[in-house]
C-alpha cells in the first residue's frame, strides 16, 4: 500500500454526503489507534501533520509508520500536510510520498492568496498531489500562529467562487465561525453562509476548528456540504488527561507500554465519535 491523495476519497465524500474524519497524528501510538479503529469500522480516514509534527517526528519516521499502518490494515490512507505556508517545504514533502497538502496563505490578502496557492497547486498537481487552501481566517492557536478573535474574518461566498476558479484547488477551507483549540465560549456558527458558499462552489469544503462543536453542529455542516472534519485539539486532550490520571493514581509508572495504553484507549473513543459523527463507516 502506498499513501494517496484526498482528491478522491473527498469526491466520493461530497457524492455520498458524509464526511472523512482528519486527525492531526504525533507519533507512533496516535498513528496505531487512529488507522486500527478506522480499519475496525471501514471508514476512509486522514492522517494529518502540522510543520511542527513533521519537526517533531521527522518526516521519513511518519511516512514510514503510515504506510505500514496502511500495508498492515489493507486500508487506503491519506498522509496530509495540514496549514503548510513554504512551497519548497511542501515539495521536500512530498518527495518522502505524501500525495495531499493545505497550502495556508490565508492570512496574506487575496490576490497575494491566489499567487501563492495557484503556484503550489501546479507544483502538486503535476505529481498527483491534492491541495486544499483556505479563505477567510480562523481565529485560534495552530502550530506557533496565534489569530486574535477580532482579527479572524468569515469566508465571503463571492469570493470563494472567485478563489477556486483562479487556484484550481481540489478542496476549500472554510472559515464560518470555528476556531483552533479550545472554545472560550459557546462558538456560534454561521450556517447560512455555509449554505452560500456551497451555492458558490462546487468542490468539497472543509471544517476546521472541529474540537468542541457540537455532534449536531457538525451533522448540520456535513449536510451542508463540509467533506473534511478536521480533528485536532479533542484528541490531544483525551491522550494527556488519560496519561496523567493514570501517572497520578500510579506515580512509580516507568514504563511507557502501560502508561501509553490509557491515553491510547481514550483517543479511539474519540475517534469512534468522530467517524460516527462524520457518518463515514463502513464506506469502504
Ligand atoms: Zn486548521
Amino acid at each position: 500500500m502506498y499513501l494517496i491523495s484526498s482528491h478522491e476519497m473527498l469526491k466520493d465524500a461530497q457524492r455520498n454526503n458524509y464526511a472523512v474524519p482528519a486527525f492531526n497524528i504525533h507519533n507512533l501510538e496516535t498513528v496505531q489507534v487512529v488507522v486500527e479503529t478506522a480499519a475496525e469500522m471501514r471508514s476512509p480516514v486522514i492522517l494529518a501533520g502540522t510543520p511542527g509534527t513533521y519537526k517533531h517526528a521527522g518526516v521519513d519516521y511518519l511516512v514510514s509508520i503510515c504506510k505500514s499502518a496502511a500495508n498492515k490494515h489493507k486500508l487506503p490512507l491519506v498522509l496530509h500536510l495540514d496549514h503548510h505556508e513554504d512551497i519548497s517545504d511542501i515539495e521536500n514533502k512530498i518527495h518522502s510520498g505524501i500525495r495531499s497538502a493545505m497550502i495556508d496563505a490565508s492570512h496574506s490578502p487575496f490576490e497575494d492568496n491566489i499567487r501563492t496557492v495557484k503556484q503550489v497547486v501546479e507544483m502538486c498537481h503535476r505529481l498527483g498531489v491534492s491541495v486544499e487552501a483556505e479563505l477567510g481566517l480562523l481565529g485560534g492557536q495552530e502550530d506557533d500562529l496565534i489569530i486574535d478573535e477580532a482579527d479572524a474574518q468569515l469566508t465571503d461566498p463571492t469570493s470563494a467562487r472567485e478563489f477556486v476558479l483562479s487556484t484550481g484547488i481540489d478542496s476549500l477551507a472554510v472559515a464560518i465561525g470555528t476556531a483552533h483549540g479550545l472554545y472560550k465560549s459557546e462558538p456560534k456558527l454561521d450556517f447560512e453562509r455555509l449554505a452560500a458558499i456551497r451555492e458558490c462552489v462546487d468542490i468539497p469544503l472543509v471544517l476546521h476548528g472541529a474540537s468542541g462543536i457540537s455532534d449536531q453542529d457538525v451533522r448540520r455542516c456535513i449536510e451542508l456540504g463540509i467533506c473534511k472534519v478536521n480533528v485536532a485539539t479533542e484528541l490531544k486532550i483525551a491522550f494527556s488527561d488519560a496519561m496523567k490520571t493514570y501517572l497520578g493514581s500510579h506515580p512509580d509508572a516507568s514504563d511507557p507500554r502501560q502508561y501509553l495504553v490509557p491515553g491510547m484507549q481514550a483517543m479511539k473513543d474519540v475517534v469512534i465519535s468522530k467517524i460516527n459523527v462524520c457518518g463515514s463507516a463502513n464506506r469502504i
